[in-house]
């Protein structure tokens, strides 16, 4: 079924609108999708900072269904410490909050927090598009999960005490309608754990904090004045900047009846606009960094093997001059989904068929989340000769 890619204009999640200032991201080649223009905007009117225009959603929808890896391969389904931190906390909250009952977590990825709840009594329910997670989740916590998405399924009005929604908002196109449905399924005393990346402490987000996947950025007022808007009021408000590959921000809150609310304070789009124009400048002397040590590290090498198929190479091919300057053989990646498609007009190929038994290759390890797993695997390698470089740990 061939599928319909193409970027399309969208209004401000938060209010509505549809203008704002827009900050460029330059056009990112993608496996699988190809190449995309990316922009961010800041709502001229609530300050709510989006990607706009965006990939439309039967594309994206796609790109989750084919390439997206939150089932945690490479660890044999068991999750990054990120993961396990962000539970930690969840289940904190949780437990200060409320007794056990009947629990429903929209994307809930292979279900490592559900099984966290289930072991402290909680009735488990929850859903994720795909199938390969669910099916982790079976297998790993014998937890039978629904798939496809959250707007979609039909779910009895009223049925659960607590309905979690983590790092699931900052990727759907209308946050508004899924905390909605999050109400409608709620009992009348119900709670609402939501986290997502938090539009905070710039010089905590590392270079490529603005990646394709995330087209809503929330800050804290524009995430309570979407839970305010769908009928919640904050109870436990916690920002945690410290441990995470970026800030997140953590609000319990609970269902409320109130018809009529006042809308929290939103952000100045000025200073939005000053804060993200700041990062811009300290990111691109990040990747100028990454630039000079590879038209260092390069040279003289017949062979350049990429290794990492996924958004941080896209990132890197276009911010990253010398590789437009040397000739990349190869790009390497796990995930079989990815075989033979391109990026910038390389081929992606298997990690077996990469020929690293040649002293003229060089591979960059292209990740910065799994650098040191790569790195790893590539030098337990038999007859490994090929240089490896990494960009972030030295
Ligand atoms: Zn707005």
């Amino acid at each position: 079924m061939a599928v319909n890619i193409k970027t399309i204009k969208r209004p401000c999640f938060c209010c509505g609108r549809q203008d704002g200032f827009r900050v460029p991201l330059g056009v990112w080649s993608i496996a699988g999708i190809g190449d995309l223009d990316l922009n961010i905007r800041i709502c001229d009117s609530c300050g709510a900072v989006l990607q706009d225009p965006v990939l439309n959603e039967e594309a994206m929808g796609l790109y989750y269904k084919s390439f997206s890896n939150y089932t945690n391969a490479s660890r044999n389904g068991l999750p990054s410490e990120a993961t396990l931190e962000a539970d930690f906390r969840q289940v904190a909250t949780i437990q200060k909050y409320l007794k056990p009952g009947w629990v429903f977590e929209v994307g809930s990825a292979t279900a490592n927090l559900l099984s966290k709840l289930k072991k402290l009594g909680w009735a488990v329910d929850g859903c994720d598009p795909s199938q390969n997670a669910a099916d982790v989740a079976a297998e790993l916590w014998d937890i039978q999960i629904k798939t496809g998405l959250f707007e979609d399924l039909k779910i009895k009005p009223q049925s659960f005490d607590l309905v979690v929604v983590s790092h699931v908002l900052e990727h759907v196109y209308d946050p508004l309608l899924n905390l909605l449905k999050a109400n409608e399924i709620l009992s009348e005393d119900g709670c609402l754990l939501v986290e997502v990346p938090c539009l905070t402490d710039p010089e905590k987000w590392p270079a490529g904090y603005f990646t394709f996947e995330h087209i809503n950025i929330f800050s804290k007022n524009s995430l309570i004045n979407c839970l305010l808007k769908s009928g919640f009021e904050p109870l436990d408000i916690t920002i945690t900047s410290e441990r995470m590959p970026y800030p997140v921000i953590t609000i319990l809150s609970k269902k409320t009846n109130r018809k009529s609310f006042t809308l929290s304070e939103t952000d100045s789009p000025d200073g939005v606009k000053r804060m993200i124009q700041t990062y811009r400048e300290s990111e691109v002397s990040e990747w100028n960094r990454i630039d000079q040590l590879l038209s260092r590290e390069l040279i003289g090498f017949e062979r350049v093997i990429i290794w990492g198929a996924g958004i941080h190479t896209s990132q890197l091919f276009e911010n990253v001059k010398t590789l437009n300057r040397v000739t990349i053989r190869s790009i390497i990646d796990s995930d079989p989904q990815k075989r033979g498609l391109e990026m910038c007009g390389v081929k992606i190929s298997d990690p077996v068929s990469a020929d690293l038994g040649d002293a003229s290759s060089v591979v960059v390890i292209s990740s910065r989340a799994s650098e040191n797993e790569i790195y790893n695997t590539i030098y337990e390698r038999k007859h490994m000769k090929a240089k490896i470089i990494r960009l972030y740990q030295r």
